[in-house]
């Protein structure tokens, strides 16, 4: 469906996308995580052919989108990250205008309607965009992606600024949506891609790191072998003898949180069971193992490992998942007006 080869970006001397390649079949939710300023926003925009690219080839549903940009485009409805909203007209009013402006041919009212009806907007339909909230603004951006009836949609940050209350309500819709269509969503919020992508690409700095299936992500980040474990023993020798166990990757001493004992965080070779040989290793010195917790490597984790960058600013980082809510235009639901 989606075929990119080599895409590259610059602006001046900053090369904001860096030859990057991906496909994606007709069908498949996929997520754009990184955080700001990774390159998300240009490589969508030169997907959506708003603009170019220096180098490579972007092929949709089969057509060069350089060589056929009419139709390629015709696939495609774009959310960009601030919905191309007129605030002083009704929705209806915004997507007749976006109807003629995409040179629909579909019957026009049931059209509309049909889209209002799966975003959710039918009740808001005569209302003036500006005195709707944030979320509901979102829903007719997602309608007015949905005007040319497009096999796929492009969704930039579609969920950012919205209450939880929202967010969840978008994220249901998208997945909605993607029953029947492909999808990409950029995100840099790690729970938006969980909850909604059935497939990640992780990209830093203009360049793919992780191309994955989601599950298959936390999968791994499942499979480690890490935990704290709390032992009777003398302070000295935990760390040289659990460390010269066979499998054993890394011993960290943690501190002695109860008299006479010791903490330490082990980390095992991957699919290695390390726990047997811990305790048969303590049963020979007569230690007491009096904890042993495993210690997931979060999803979260994982995406730092990636993207870390050494710059003076510390490592990129996603914002905090659920957080608190950003402050709403808005107090009461379009529902209670
Ligand atoms: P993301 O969407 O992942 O936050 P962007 O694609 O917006 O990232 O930006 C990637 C890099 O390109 C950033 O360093 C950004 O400052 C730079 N950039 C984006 N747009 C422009 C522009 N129009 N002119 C110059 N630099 C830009």
């Amino acid at each position: 469906m989606i075929e990119v080869r080599g895409l590259t970006k610059r602006y001046g001397k900053k090369t904001a996308v860096d030859n990057i390649s991906f496909s994606i079949q007709g069908g498949e939710i996929v997520g754009f995580l990184g955080p700001n300023g990774a390159g998300k926003s240009t490589t969508m925009n030169m997907l959506t052919g708003y603009i170019s690219s220096n180098v490579g080839t972007i092929s949709i549903g089969g057509y060069d989108l350089l060589e056929f940009p009419k139709q390629a485009k015709q696939q495609i409805g774009y959310l960009p990250e601030v919905p191309p909203l007129y605030m002083d007209m009704t929705v209806r009013e915004y997507l007749n205008f976006v109807y003629n402006l995409k040179g629909c041919k579909f019957p026009r009212q049931a059209h509309i309607a049909d889209i209002c009806q799966v975003v959710r907007i039918s009740h808001v339909y005569h209302r003036m965009i500006k005195n709707l909230s944030k979320g509901y603004r979102q829903r007719v951006g997602l309608a007015q992606a949905l005007i040319n009836n497009p096999e796929i949609l492009i969704l930039d940050e579609p969920t950012v600024g919205l209450d939880p209350k929202e967010i969840v309500e978008i994220r249901n819709l998208i997945k909605r949506l993607g029953e029947t269509r492909t999808i990409i969503l950029s995100s840099h919020v790690l729970s938006e891609i969980q909850a909604v992508c059935e497939r990640v690409i992780i990209i830093n700095e203009g360049h793919i790191v992780t191309d994955a299936l989601t599950e298959d992500l936390a999968r791994s980040a499942a499979a480690n072998s890490r935990y704290a474990v709390r032992v009777a023993a003398p302070e000295d020798q935990v760390v040289p003898v659990f460390s010269a166990i066979p499998g054993m990757l890394h011993v960290e001493y943690v501190g002695c949180m109860e008299p006479g004992t010791v903490d330490v965080m082990i980390e095992a070779e991957k699919d290695t069971d390390i726990r047997r040989a811990l305790f048969e290793e303590c049963a020979k010195r007569g230690w007491y193992i009096l904890v042993i917790t495993p210690v997931g490597v979060s999803l979260e984790d994982i995406f730092l490992q990636l993207v870390e960058t050494p710059d003076l600013e510390g490592p990129a980082r996603l914002e905090e998942t659920s957080g608190m809510p950003e402050p709403s235009e808005t107090t009461e639901t379009e529902e209670q007006k």
